[in-house]
């Protein structure tokens, strides 16, 4: 198969999900033996410890005729962000799409995209999933202060929900590896490059074998990185707030002096001092550490280590 004639790339990054690959894998290669154009479809292993080479393997023997099967084994666990953009940057197709690997992706909702792309003038189309019912209001307060944070600017804008199961041309996903940071917060890549885009609402499939890797502190960290990578605001915050709480206490300062020299009242409150101490010493500690995470992903940046390490490949169209 000829890299030039490839017509679409499909990127499925994969930590300990192999049973559940192989169900989905046949399901998706069904679907793209039925498209008018060459396929390939990019396993990004993450550092599995379950056996996926066995999964690739079995699953040669019903590979279509315009479908190319490749495995990409990083040397360790590196991050469902890490293994999109070697995704992306190991993809030859001119059309690219990435899914989660669990089924939790319609295929139907993939084929809806291809059509779009193929008939609107728009280099991406974004799937947006519905907000899940049993969502607690916890997570719906974070997810709406989260979205708060980031939308720093309103040159782009950061749509809520529109995670990682899209559609690009090669055009937009060329654009995404030319930025180079190392902490790679997705979602906001995909805002800040822009281009012309469809969102098209779907409701996300059950799992079909496995549990979800993320759980609340692995997304309240990888929220961190987002804002922290996307958004001064709360260094700004910190100022003004600063700011704030010192007229505050100027005014109340003067409230004393005035009340203590013109009415003669007796100096006391020291319940009021000692909570008013514990209170700023808390707001510095609290913005120190803000400063000290955005200092922290500087000095991630300028290490300058490469993303993640491929330790072994296999491709179909070179065992044939
Ligand atoms: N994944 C990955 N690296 C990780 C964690 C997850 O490649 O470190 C993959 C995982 O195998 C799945 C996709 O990312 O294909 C989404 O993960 P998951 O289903 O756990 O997330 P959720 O659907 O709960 O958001
Ligand atoms: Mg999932």
């Amino acid at each position: 198969m000829e890299s030039q004639t490839l017509g679409l790339s499909i990127i499925l990054p994969i930590y300990n999900d192999a049973i559940a690959v192989n169900r989905f894998l046949p399901q998706l290669l069904a679907f793209t033996a039925q498209l008018e154009m060459n396929c390939e479809i990019l396993m990004i292993d993450d550092g599995s410890q379950d056996d996926l080479v066995k999964v690739f393997n079995s699953n040669l023997t019903n590979l279509p005729d315009n479908t190319v099967l490749r495995l990409i084994q990083f040397s360790r666990n590196f991050g469902k962000e890490a293994a999109l953009t070697a995704g992306l940057k190991e993809s030859k197709g001119a059309l690219v799409s990435m899914m989660d690997a669990d089924g939790q992706h319609p295929i139907s909702v993939l084929s809806q995209m291809l059509d779009l792309i193929k008939n609107n003038d728009v280099e991406v189309v974004a799937a947006v999933q519905n907000s899940r019912q049993n969502e607690s209001i916890i997570a719906r307060i974070f997810k709406k202060c989260f979205y708060c944070f980031m939308q720093d600017t309103h040159r782009y804008q950061l749509t809520p929900n529109a995670g990682d199961f899209r559609l690009m041309t090669k055009k937009v996903v060329e654009a995404i590896l030319q930025l180079p940071e190392r902490q790679r917060f997705m979602k906001g890549l995909y805002a800040w490059v822009g281009f012309p885009t469809i969102f098209i609402p779907f409701q996300a499939e059950p799992r079909q074998a496995g549990k979800s890797k993320f759980n609340f502190f692995s997304l309240f960290e990888l929220a961190l990185i987002g804002i922290t990578s996307f958004s001064q605001r709360p260094l700004r915050w910190i100022s003004r707030a600063g700011l704030i709480i010192s007229i505050i206490a100027m005014i109340y300062g003067l409230y004393i002096v005035i009340d203590t020299l013109c009415f003669g009242k007796d100096l006391a409150g020291w319940p009021t001092l000692a909570a008013g101490i514990m209170f700023s010493t808390g707001l510095q500690l609290v913005c120190l550490g803000l400063i000290g995470e955005y200092i922290g992903r500087i000095y991630e940046e300028v290490k300058h280590r490469p993303l993640y390490l491929i330790n072994k490949q296999w491709d179909s169209s070179k065992q044939k």
